[in-house]
């Protein structure tokens, strides 16, 4: 009677949130202080001081109708400006307001750039370890995703793999970077690389093959590592950008896509991009956030406290001898199991109240996710646990 695969999406919940859930469970049980819980991406910052400025000026100055009221179902002309402008600045990318369409999101913004450009038969490419909620979005597209295994230990694209995984069906790639679940940044060079291929597989075929760089994590990286805007590498790009990280507001559902004015047949895509928000009932973001936004357009989320947990739990876990990806960026350390089934290792963590997600929805079982949003006290705390449990494989 009801769409079977979205019935099974409505009662299969993402591991993650299984294990959050699971972590809510304990803590009523056996009080917060004694759950570490590593398992979800919620920011543990606070949103910076001009967030909750903006919202009382704009409360007490803006006529209430107005501030309340729809915008242009592709956002505030004037807060798509700000962006634009502010994206000029810093990253000369070219762009004007009319590249930008607001969204409640990266995950709306993923959702509508590749139900833009997504067809049955059509592949999309991801490369592990990947946000698990692309096959979700991309399952109503009717596409089929194509997973690509990254280079060993660096976890980079891995360019002969992806060489061998595009095909004539390729239509997108999606790019995420700092990348959730392993915190890596793609180098330039490995960017570069990326791009000179698909430029050539491009001409093979005679079609564009897209990259959708999604962009929650843009702003978290830590000692000046550089993050390639992508738009400056090549033509054929939506960025799927989002606030909840840099600006700690994931509850308040606002971001925006940018469609690259180098972009085949531009007029279409945008025009694409408005329709699909439009068929999918994505139109008009939050009105209020969206002026928040545009008035905090510089600030970011306080994210030192990140790199501090990032180095302590980096370092204390490589000195018990956890195999750990240095993470550039985000807030996620990715962590080899000490046995081959995650699932399992995540089961025994639970014993000694850690809540570690296993990586097999990210496409690389073997590993876990540990999530260091959190207070460096409990990371400090969770020490030796941690240890109890590198000494049971011993
Ligand atoms: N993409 C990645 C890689 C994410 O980690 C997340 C959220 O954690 C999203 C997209 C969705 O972000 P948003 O909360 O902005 O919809």
């Amino acid at each position: 009677m009801y769409t079977e695969s979205l019935v099974n999406y409505g009662k299969v919940r993402s591991e993650i949130r299984d294990l959050f859930e699971y972590g809510m469970k304990r803590k009523a049980e056996i009080g917060a202080e004694n759950v570490y819980d590593f398992s979800i991406g919620n920011p543990s910052v606070p949103a910076p001081a001009c967030v909750d400025e903006t919202i009382k000026e704009l409360v007490n100055d803006f006529d209430s109708v107005a501030l309340h009221g729809y915008t242009s179902a592709q956002g505030d002309p004037v807060v798509r400006k700000t962006i634009a402008d502010y994206v000029n600045e810093r990253f000369g990318a070219g762009i004007s307001a009319d590249n930008i369409y607001m969204t409640c999101g990266a995950a709306a913004s993923l959702t509508i750039v590749l139900n833009a450009i997504l067809q049955q038969g059509d592949e999309c490419i991801a490369i592990k370890p990947y946000f698990p909620e692309y096959r979700v979005f991309l399952d109503r597209t009717g596409a089929k995703l194509v997973e690509v295994d990254p280079e060993d230990k660096t976890l980079q694209i891995d360019i002969e793999n992806m060489k061998a995984a595009i095909t004539n069906k390729t239509k997108a790639v999606i790019i995420n970077s700092p990348n959730n679940p392993s915190g890596v940044v793609y180098k330039k060079e490995n960017i570069e690389a990326l791009c000179q291929l698909l430029n050539e597989k491009e001409k093979e075929y005679g079609h564009p093959i897209f990259i959708i760089t999604d962009e929650p994590y843009r702003e978290l990286v830590y000692d000046d590592i550089e993050v390639p805007y992508m738009i400056n590498y090549y033509d054929n790009v939506f960025v799927c950008y989002s606030y909840s990280k840099a600006l700690s507001l994931p509850g308040e559902r606002i971001g925006y896509i940018i469609v690259s004015p180098k972009m085949a047949d531009y007029a279409d895509a945008y025009a694409a991009v408005c329709g699909s928000g439009r068929a999918l009932g994505y139109v008009c973001a939050p009105a209020l956030w969206q002026r928040v936004i545009a008035k905090c357009i510089d600030q970011t989320a306080d994210t030192s406290i990140y790199k501090k947990n990032r180095d302590l739990l980096y370092n204390e876990l490589t000195n018990m001898g956890f195999e750990c990806v240095y993470p550039d960026g985000a807030f996620y350390l990715f962590v080899k199991a000490l046995e081959t089934d995650s699932r399992a290792f995540s089961e025994k963590a639970k014993k000694h109240e850690l809540l570690l997600v296993p990586a097999d929805s990210f496409g690389s079982p073997g590993y876990v996710r540990v999530s260091y949003c959190v207070n460096t006290k409990q990371i400090e705390d969770a020490l030796p646990a941690f240890k109890a449990l590198a000494e049971e494989y011993r």
